[in-house]
C-alpha cells in the first residue's frame, strides 16, 4: 500500500513545494488551501479548495487516517503584514481557529503522524535585541515575549498540539522555521518576505540606480532556502523527535548584507537608501544546537546559492510583467499575469 499524507497550506509557498517533494517520493498526497499554488499547477491526487476555519470543512479534508499530516496553513506574511499591527486580530483569530479544527478532526479520525509549523517569530524579544548576538536556543522560548501577536499565536498553538500528544497520544512535531525562501514564494503585494522584496527591487531597478531597504539594515537575520526546509521537515516529521526543534540556517547576514548580496548576483550597481518601515527585532538568527543533537542534520547550504536561484526566478517574473506592461491595454496585463503566475515549476534543484 502507498503511504498517505495530506498538506494543509498546499497552495502557499513552503506547502506547494511539499506537495511536490512527496510526490517524488511515490506517496498519494491530497491537499488543502483556499487558493490553488500562484505559479504552477498541484500535482496533488486532491485537491480541496476550502476555509479550514470551518470545522466541516476540515472534517471533509480529513476523511481518513492518515500516515502524514502537514498543517501549514495559516494566515501570515512578511513584516510588512505581521509588524504594522493591522492585521493582528484576523492573524491570531483565523490562524489559532484552524489549529483548534485540525487537531480536533486529527483527534475524531486519528492520524499516523502530524507536523505543525511554528515560527522563529515565538522567541522572546528581549533575547534579540544585540544584532551581533541574538539567543534563539529552544529553550529560551520562556519566560516568552514574543515581539508580535503572530508569534503569539504560533506559541499558543505549539502548546495545543504539545497538550494533545499529551493528552491524546497524537504524533506531534513541531518545528520552528526560520525565514525560509526560495522560488515561486510571494515577490510582491504586500505579503512577500525581505528576500524576495530585495530581490524584487534589485529586478526592477536601472543600473547605476538605488534601492530602498526598511530600517537602518543593521537588523540581522539568516534565511534558509526551500530545499533545505523540506529535508528538514521530513526528516524530523519521520523521527522520534518531537520537538519544538528550530528548522533554519545558522548563517547571519544583515538585511544591508542581504541586500548587497542580491546587487553582486545581479551583477549590477547600485546603491541603498535606508528608509523607516517594519523591522522586528534587532537580530535573530536559528541556534542548531539541538537540531544537530537530535536529528544529526543541519542545513549547510550557503545563502548565496539559494539567493542566486530565487533572483534568476524573480527577474523572470518582473521582466515578463514589465514587458507586459509595455504592451497595450490593462486587460492584457492582467491576462499576462495571469499566465507568468502559472508557469510550470523550474528546474530548480
Ligand atoms: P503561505 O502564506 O505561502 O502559505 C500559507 C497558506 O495557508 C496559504 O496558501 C493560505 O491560502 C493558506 N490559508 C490561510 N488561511 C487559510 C484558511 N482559512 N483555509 C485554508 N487555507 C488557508 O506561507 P508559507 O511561507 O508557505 O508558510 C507555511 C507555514 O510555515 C505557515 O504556517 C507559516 O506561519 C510557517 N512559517 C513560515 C515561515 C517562512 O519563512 N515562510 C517562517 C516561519 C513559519
Amino acid at each position: 500500500m502507498r503511504k498517505t499524507a495530506l498538506v494543509l497550506g498546499a497552495g502557499g509557498f513552503i506547502g506547494s513545494h511539499l506537495v511536490e517533494r512527496l510526490k517524488t517520493e511515490g506517496m498519494v498526497v491530497h491537499a488543502a488551501d483556499l487558493k490553488h499554488p500562484d505559479f504552477a499547477a498541484s500535482p496533488a491526487d486532491r485537491f480541496v479548495l476550502g476555509d479550514l476555519r470551518d470545522p466541516h470543512v476540515v472534517r471533509d479534508v480529513l476523511d481518513r487516517r492518515f500516515d502524514e499530516v502537514y498543517q501549514l496553513a495559516a494566515d501570515m506574511g512578511g513584516a510588512g503584514y505581521i509588524f504594522t499591527g493591522e492585521h493582528d486580530a484576523q492573524i491570531m483569530h483565523n490562524s489559532a481557529t484552524i489549529n483548534l479544527n485540525v487537531l480536533d478532526a486529527c483527534h475524531r479520525i486519528g492520524v499516523g503522524r502530524l507536523f505543525y509549523s511554528s515560527s522563529a517569530c515565538i522567541y522572546p524579544a528581549y533575547n534579540q535585541q544585540d544584532p551581533d548576538n541574538p539567543t534563539c536556543s529552544e529553550a529560551s522560548a520562556y519566560p516568552a515575549d514574543p515581539d508580535s501577536e503572530y508569534g503569539w499565536e504560533k506559541l499558543f498553538s505549539e502548546r495545543l498540539y504539545m497538550a494533545y500528544r499529551r493528552n491524546f497520544a497524537i504524533d506531534c512535531h513541531i518545528a520552528r522555521y526560520h525565514n525560509i525562501f526560495g522560488p515561486m514564494g510571494t515577490w510582491r503585494g504586500g505579503k512577500e518576505k525581505a528576500p524576495a522584496a530585495l530581490c524584487r527591487k534589485v529586478a526592477e531597478a536601472e543600473d547605476g540606480g538605488t534601492i530602498e531597504v526598511w530600517g537602518d539594515g543593521l537588523q540581522t537575520r539568516s534565511f534558509l532556502f526551500i530545499d533545505e526546509c523540506l529535508e528538514g521537515t521530513l526528516r524530523l516529521m519521520r523521527s522520534g523527535v518531537s520537538g519544538p526543534l528550530n528548522i533554519g540556517s545558522d548563517e547571519m547576514v544583515s538585511i544591508n548584507g542581504l541586500a548587497r548580496l542580491i546587487i553582486d548576483i545581479s551583477g549590477k550597481s547600485l546603491s541603498l537608501r535606508n528608509i523607516p518601515g517594519p523591522v522586528g527585532v534587532r537580530g535573530r538568527t536559528s541556534d542548531n544546537t539541538l537540531l544537530r543533537a537530535s536529528l544529526d542534520w543541519a542545513p549547510d547550504a550557503r545563502l548565496a546559492v539559494g539567493l542566486a536561484k530565487t533572483y534568476a526566478w524573480i527577474s523572470r517574473q518582473t521582466a515578463a510583467l514589465q514587458a507586459a506592461a509595455g504592451s497595450t491595454t490593462a486587460t492584457t496585463t492582467i491576462a499576462m499575469q495571469d499566465h507568468v503566475q502559472r508557469m510550470p515549476h523550474p528546474a530548480m534543484r
